[in-house]
């Protein structure tokens, strides 16, 4: 494909002109072996630079390669291959009875990207999405493939690796029985005396919503498994109507509410695969701090909210359960997350972005590796007690630097 290639928001034009998407797996093999340069690229849905070849580099997209969604029902593990988006992957898993522990708020994302960048949902006791990888192939620079499982010491870099590695042509996940999830929606939560871990701890996942132009939180989404607890929620008014986490936009987009119980995949995520995620104009930011300074945290934006409100769609504050991948915003620290969508205008939204970032100084943030942030390189290292670790990984697995672009260069430093 030439042309211009940019990302889903439209805010990145990729210098590499050309997408490349070869029809099988030696098609790739060569491609890759051929070039100096390579990023690939997934379903593009991350607002910065992260896929960014350069204008000497190749971008590949792995979208021709023929899916492949292997379901072992005994083991209850799946095999994907590299383009698989998670709408796809959730509707083959439920068809076989299993389901994934957790999604992000759309499934329109690919998998294989998803997890480079620590894409995560919401629970208090629910990880990243890379959580569920168990064994990921890389073709890496010379056109190999190498195969990282679980239980190696070099697996905790190999999932959230932001792209660095090689290109991820397939994933093995872990599933689970399926399972049905009821969607509730409250309205205007306080934040001023709020019991945050009792509030997340609620329901399976739990996000609440603001647009900050009042104190507090104007929506509360609660998914119950059905196999859990009937949650109680007293600190909100039952919502009347459909909502759309971002205010204006039709509730027909979103993930049913009103507790109609459905399969996991189709409550979950909040919106339907059918459907333009969020309000599909606008950046976004997030970040991921300790979960004990949540408290804090949410006062801290408080103080700031008329700075944010007039470039603000919606933020969302969302639980995320420590992992173990060196890279991954929630390594080793059970997290509180908060996600701003902003509106589509990087000049007005970037000193904002600005401002949350000295807000946030205070609580060890580590941002999404997938979104708008302008905290410089050398902070964000500091934050990644592994980080050498990956180096160390990066430069074994890919000594000629063939996956390594500007932006990780930077994180790395090397
Ligand atoms: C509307 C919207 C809602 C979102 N909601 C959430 C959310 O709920 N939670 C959350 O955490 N994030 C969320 N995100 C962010 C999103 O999940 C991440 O940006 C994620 O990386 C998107 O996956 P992708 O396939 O589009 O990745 P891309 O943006 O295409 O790529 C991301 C990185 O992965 C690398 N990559 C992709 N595929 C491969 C491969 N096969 N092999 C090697 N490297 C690869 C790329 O090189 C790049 O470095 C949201 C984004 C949007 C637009």
């Amino acid at each position: 494909m030439t042309g211009t290639v940019t990302n889903w928001a439209g805010n990145i034009t990729y210098a590499a002109k050309e997408l490349h998407r070869p029809p099988t797996l030696d098609a790739l093999r060569s491609l890759v072996a051929d070039s100096a340069r390579v990023r690939v690229l997934g379903s593009g849905h991350s607002f910065n630079e992260i896929a960014e070849p350069g204008p000497e580099g190749m971008l590949l997209s792995l979208d021709a390669l023929p899916p492949e969604i292997d379901v072992d029902t005994a083991a209850r593990t799946v095999r994907v291959s590299g383009g698989v988006r998670y709408a796809e992957l959730a509707r083959h898993v439920h068809a076989h009875g299993l389901a994934l522990a957790n999604m992000a708020s759309l499934p329109h994302i690919s998998v294989a990207g998803s997890v480079a960048t620590g894409t995560h949902g919401s629970g208090v006791g629910n990880p990243p999405l890379a959580a569920a990888v168990r064994e990921v192939d890389l073709v890496t620079g010379d056109g190999t493939t190498v195969t990282v499982a679980r239980g190696e010491e070099r697996f905790g870099g190999a999932v959230t690796s932001l792209g660095a590695l090689g290109a991820v042509t397939a994933l093995t996940l872990d599933l689970q029985p399926s399972y049905d999830v009821e969607q509730y929606v409250f309205t205007e939560l306080p934040l001023s005396g709020i019991d945050f871990e009792t509030v997340m701890a609620a329901a399976y996942s739990v996000s609440l919503f603001t647009d900050w132009r009042e104190p507090g939180f104007r929506q509360v989404w609660v998914k119950r498994r059905t196999d859990q607890p009937l949650p109680a929620f007293p600190w909100a008014a039952p919502a009347t109507q459909a909502l759309h986490p971002v205010p204006g936009m039709p509730a027909v987009n979103c993930t049913e509410q009103f507790g109609v119980p459905g399969p996991w995949h189709e409550r979950l995520p909040h919106f339907r695969a059918e459907f333009t995620p969020s309000s599909g104009a606008e950046l976004q930011s997030e970040y991921l701090m300790p979960r004990s300074y949540a408290v804090d945290v949410l006062h801290a934006l408080d103080a700031i909210r008329t700075v944010m409100a007039p470039v603000l769609q919606t933020c969302e504050v969302r639980t995320i359960a420590a992992d173990q991948q060196w890279l991954s915003p929630a390594y080793g620290r059970d997290s509180m997350a908060v996600h701003f969508t902003w509106v589509e205008d990087m000049a007005a939204v970037l000193p904002v972005v600005r401002r949350v970032e000295e807000a946030l100084e205070a609580f060890d943030a580590r941002p999404h590796w997938g979104k708008v942030s302008a905290m410089p390189a050398a902070v964000v290292r500091e934050r990644y007690p592994r980080l050498g670790d990956f180096r160390v990984l990066a430069r074994t697995l890919d000594p000629s630097g063939t996956f390594a672009n500007a932006f990780v260069r930077d994180i790395l430093a090397a």
